[in-house]
């Protein structure tokens, strides 16, 4: 009888144990971070096909996040429309996938600190667009799930919009000229824009209809890993670390030069 009730009682010390057990120690436990990361997102994540591997700013922040929290890093890719399902499923621990923070989203999901703070635009072909007026009827293409379609169905409600499972998709239509624009973040269109064939047909208008601040999404509730999270980027940018990952992938010998106009803080 005594054995039983002590056997009881170590059974149920386990078992509160593991129900107490959070994505942080299961992370630790497992010995890898799992993170979702976009492949055709240039710079943010692209697949180099030849090493089956992804690169790029985003994923420089896994790997960061990873290594702060010692364990191994391990990248899947997401499409937009699957970022909060897959994170919510448990199919991925982070998602550092190009993804704006805003209300909407965070009634989901919790976000880090914003990482990267950019705006949305338009690439069409070159000597058409002075104003957002002039797309005001246009066929643009974007992404299913994205804050871009948001947006597009916000400010240009006449428009017809055409939704792509992911940014390479509305780049070959747009080559192809069955669109008048694709739109999202600028870095994200200049990144796709270098790789079309007939690049120098197309151009990106100082046309903006957005800013975005990108944020890295953790699972609702999961305070001690959004604590880690934070405090390591938090930490990359007293070290200088963040803007080296910057300037990597956008700095001035960059493909992409940008002007860092953020600083990685507590908002
Ligand atoms: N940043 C926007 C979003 O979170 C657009 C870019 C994307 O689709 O990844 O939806």
């Amino acid at each position: 009888m005594k054995l039983k009730f002590l056997l009881s009682t170590v059974l149920g010390v386990v078992l509160l144990g593991s129900a107490f057990a959070d994505d942080l120690d299961e992370i630790k436990k497992r010995g890898t971070l799992i993170v979702g990361v976009k492949d055709s997102t240039p710079p943010f994540g692209m697949r180099n096909h030849k090493a089956q591997t992804i690169s790029g700013y985003d994923v420089d922040f896994a790997i960061a996040i990873a290594k702060q929290l010692g364990v191994k890093v391990v990248v899947k890719e997401v499409e937009s429309a699957q970022r909060i399902p897959k994170l919510q499923a448990k199919e991925v621990d982070l998602v550092i996938a190009t993804m704006t923070k805003n209300a909407e989203r965070e009634k989901q999901i919790d976000f880090s600190y914003g990482y990267f703070v950019t705006w949305q635009k338009f690439v069409t072909p070159k000597g058409k667009v002075n104003a957002v007026e002039d797309l005001a009827h246009a066929k643009i293409g974007t992404v299913t799930g994205s804050t871009s379609e948001r947006n597009l169905r916000r400010d240009l409600r006449e428009a017809d919009l055409v939704l792509f499972a992911d940014y390479k998709q509305a780049f070959n239509a747009l080559s192809k000229g069955e669109l008048d624009a694709v739109s999202t973040e600028e870095p994200i269109l200049a990144g796709r824009l270098a790789k079309m064939p007939n690049k120098d047909e197309f151009e990106i208008p100082d046309v903006s209809i957005s800013v975005e601040v990108y944020g890295i999404g953790v699972r609702k509730g999961e305070k001690r890993l959004l604590n880690e999270v934070n405090k390591t980027i938090v930490g990359m940018e007293e070290s200088g670390e963040a803007e080296k990952i910057f300037d990597r992938w956008f700095g001035p010998s960059s493909q992409m030069p940008l002007l860092r106009t953020f600083k990685i803080g507590a908002k």
